[in-house]
């Protein structure tokens, strides 16, 4: 029997996965290196009259922005095209979709003319908030006083709608007093050592879970307890799912997982998962990572014998396995295999 595909009441849009940066812990494997293929406009507008009258706002209100209600504009990272974002903003404020906000990197914020003159851009345009990313990955590509001046001029402009996500970090660095770039192990060195990862939110997932496996900083596990565990957050869920330019409609944080063609949303919402269709993603879906790794084991994969770091590792390195096939269509996009390390 087919598995119901919860309605999206929210989520980000994926406007490109080229980024600027190549974070060590990015669940999506951005980098400089994707293609740059933005979401072309008339995908854009499809793509948002779909969601508009599903998407919710924020409890508090639909000027209000929350991470896990409205829609969010992401990457890869935004401002790269910032002509696009623009009229993204636009396109959603004339479909009045509430809680609308955008997540960067503030790499571009190298002056304060610039940053105030693009953010009251959006502003103006409609855009209700804004996200800003701090922490030691973003650091090794974002001068901390770009990040510093673009939180600075994003309250004066947004309010309270400008959150930092993590604000441990933008503490940390202020009292720190750090300046310029730092490399993951140098920030290390500064003030936590191997450990800072354990105090804040942090997903052992897409190029996470390679990039740590190097840095050595976490225990392994056996497969017999990690399939122990559910996918937490789920992996099916009706908040913050991610829609990306290639018409990928993926489950949560989920990189490299599709449920399918976005411009056909009806139809995945009115048939749900077919089992002969997605045999990977019905796999995961029901948990049954047992049956996941015997399947990948038919195509030769070879389980590590020295564990996983996470159950997203295992779940990953196997979908990387069987992505190589080119069989199955919901490993999308195939470039995310090829940029987790
Ligand atoms: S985490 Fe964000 S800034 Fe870093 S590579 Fe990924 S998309 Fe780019
Ligand atoms: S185990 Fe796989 S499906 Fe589950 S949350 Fe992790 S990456 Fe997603």
């Amino acid at each position: 029997m087919n598995i119901k595909v919860p309605k999206p009441i929210s989520g980000g849009i994926i406007l490109s996965y080229k980024c600027n940066a190549e974070c060590r812990h990015c669940m999506y494997a951005c980098s400089p290196k994707w293609s740059a293929d933005w979401i072309l406009k008339k995908d854009l507008s499809v793509l948002l009259n779909i969601l508009a009258d599903k998407i919710e706002p924020s409890f508090y209100g639909k000027n209000i922005i929350d991470l896990n209600l409205g829609i969010h504009f992401t990457g890869g990272e935004p401002f790269l095209n910032f002509e696009l974002l623009c009229e993204g903003v636009e396109m959603a404020r004339e479909l009045k979709i509430p809680s609308l906000f955008v997540e960067t990197n503030c790499y571009w914020a190298s002056s304060d003319n610039i940053t105030k003159e693009k953010l009251l851009n959006l502003k103006n345009k409609g855009l209700n908030g804004i996200m800003i990313s701090v922490n030691p990955f973003f650091l090794e590509f974002v001068p901390f006083e770009r990040t510093e001046r673009a939180v600075r001029i994003a309250y004066e402009i947004f309010g309270t709608n400008m959150f930092v996500y993590q604000l441990e970090y933008f503490q940390k660095f202020k009292k720190l007093g750090i300046k310029g770039k730092l490399t993951l192990e140098e920030y290390s060195r500064m003030d936590y050592g191997i450990h800072f990862t354990r105090y804040t939110e942090f997903f052992i997932m897409g190029r996470a879970a390679y990039s740590m496996e190097k840095l050595g900083i976490f225990p392994k596990y056996k497969v017999k307890f990690l399939i122990m565990n559910k996918c937490n957050p789920p992996i099916l869920r009706n908040w913050h799912n991610h829609f990306d330019n290639y018409g990928n409609f993926i489950p949560g944080y989920c990189g490299g997982l599709s449920l399918g063609d976005w411009h056909e949303m009806d139809q995945i919402l009115n048939d749900g998962i077919d089992p002969q269709q997605y045999p990977i993603l019905f796999t995961i879906i029901k948990n049954d990572f047992k049956g996941l790794i015997s399947f990948a084991k038919d195509y030769g994969y070879e389980e590590r014998k020295n564990g996983y770091l996470s159950k997203c590792h295992l779940c990953v390195d196997i979908r990387r396995f069987l992505a190589e096939k080119n069989e199955f269509k919901e490993l999308q996009p195939k470039e995310f295999y090829t940029h987790l390390e």
